[in-house]
């Protein structure tokens, strides 16, 4: 996706709000894009300059928030669409946070984990001035880890001389961080899920999911559908998966992965225990599993007008970010498949994030059942405010998100009552 069409996305929707101009603009342009390049001293003794961006995209309803990035293959580009995304995100589901994204254009595997030290040590000393706990907030993402974020915090407090928790979010239990945040994406995938599945009209038993991506999101999320009694007919990683029609066990198979199994070679159903009549699916073809609910939950660009036409599944719940591109959408609905928003489907992360920094801020905590008790609470309203407006409109479930999301950016004080 490209900021242009995020841009195309928000003008279409600020049409059908009557936004002025000037507040449009506000929304469409990142306030702030920092761009660094800064020296980092190799392993052999030299020196090699790195670049990285922060962009600040919009602070109209709070703090910036979102994750820092290392990849080989990142650009500005790229950054200003997830900071796009996070500004919306933190909209839809209604939490007092903008949007931002961070990211260093590196392959971390090429380096030893002192470089990536002394860079994120470098990357911290390179944009101290614009971080803060009420200016704008980290957080682990692609290739950056708990403890990557940990270094970052030390080197901002050491230049900034004072201490702030709060800077990051997704920090390890000992640091500051909460039990549910781990989880909180996955679990907040489940309760939508749990939601839009109700149209079905049948037992969750007897509601098929296919799931791309066993990670972070979709292993939580995989756990807490399976733990609502749905059925796991499939599962699959970068190194492809295994599917069973009557649905996979979840807990053998997660034990088998952990093991080392790679997950196409992991056969544990949910009826007959460990047999041998599951059949393998590629990384890929997953997508085509003849499913009621399709769950794309690893990178990006997934569907595309190749696979869309074969895609078989009634409901599809983006996870990850932006997997299904423009194009291969509208074939979808064309064939009407329900699509549910990444920008709502996945903000169970943020508001777990949110749940942490306002601990680490205020003081204010909740026990482990009570945050997830919350979380789930707040995905399912957000879910049913964004279907409430896409029935009474008639439009989709993404356009839905992005009209309530761009009223609570057009009107910050008035949203926070609602
Ligand atoms: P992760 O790195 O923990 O896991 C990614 C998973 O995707 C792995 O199982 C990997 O094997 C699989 N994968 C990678 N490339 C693949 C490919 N080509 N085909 C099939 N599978 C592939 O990442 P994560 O934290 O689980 O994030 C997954 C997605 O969700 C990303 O798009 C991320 O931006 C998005 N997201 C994550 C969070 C969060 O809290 N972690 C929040 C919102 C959105």
């Amino acid at each position: 996706m490209s900021y242009r069409e995020i841009c195309d996305l928000i003008k279409e929707t600020a049409k059908k709000l009557k936004l002025k101009p000037s507040v449009l603009e506000r929304i469409v342009a990142p306030e702030r894009v920092i761009e660094v390049n800064f020296p980092v001293k190799l392993d052999s003794g030299q020196t090699q300059v790195f670049r990285g961006w922060r962009v600040q995209h919009s602070s109209v309803r709070g703090p910036y928030k979102g994750g820092l990035r290392y990849h080989p293959e990142v650009n500005l580009e790229e950054v200003k669409v997830l900071a796009a995304l996070m500004t919306l995100k933190c909209a839809v589901i209604n939490i007092p946070f903008g949007g931002g994204k961070g990211a260093v254009q590196i392959d971390p595997r090429r380096f030893s984990a002192r470089v990536i030290k002394r860079l994120t040590e470098g990357f911290a000393r390179s944009t101290a001035d614009f971080i803060g706990e009420k200016k704008d907030i980290m957080a682990p993402d692609v290739n950056t880890t708990a403890k990557i974020m940990g270094w970052f915090r030390k080197e901002y407090e050491k230049t900034t001389g004072y201490t702030a928790p709060g800077i990051i979010t997704g920090k390890a239990l000992r640091e500051g961080g909460i039990r549910v945040r781990d989880e909180a994406t996955g679990l907040g995938g489940a309760a939508v899920t749990g939601e839009v599945a109700k149209i079905l009209k049948k037992k969750p038993s007897d509601i098929s999911v296919a799931i791309q991506g066993f990670g972070n999101v979709g292993r939580h999320l995989a756990h807490h559908l399976y733990h609502a009694g749905f059925r796991l007919v499939a599962l699959a990683d970068q190194g492809g998966g295994t599917l069973h029609e009557d649905g996979l066990d979840f807990h053998a198979s997660y034990r088998e992965k952990k093991n080392g199994a790679g997950l196409s070679t992991i056969c544990f159903c949910r009826v007959h225990g460990h047999s041998s009549d599951c059949l393998v699916v590629g990384a890929k073809n997953i997508l085509e599993t003849k499913v009621d609910v399709l769950i794309p939950a690893a990178i990006s660009d997934q569907i595309t007008t190749e696979n869309a036409p074969r895609v078989q599944a009634k409901i599809i719940v983006e996870m990850a970010n932006r997997p299904i591109d423009e194009a291969a959408e509208k074939i979808l609905v064309r064939r009407g498949i329900l699509i549910v928003p990444d920008i709502l489907a996945n903000a169970g992360g943020v508001l777990g994030s949110f749940l942490e920094w306002r601990e680490n801020v205020y003081g204010e905590k909740m026990t482990y059942r009570e945050a997830k008790k919350y979380l789930s609470k707040r995905m399912i309203a957000a879910y049913r405010q964004v279907a409430g407006i896409a029935k009474e409109k008639k439009i989709s479930l993404r356009k839905a998100a992005y009209l309530i999301a761009l009223k609570r950016l057009a009107h910050p004080l008035k949203s926070r009552k609602n």
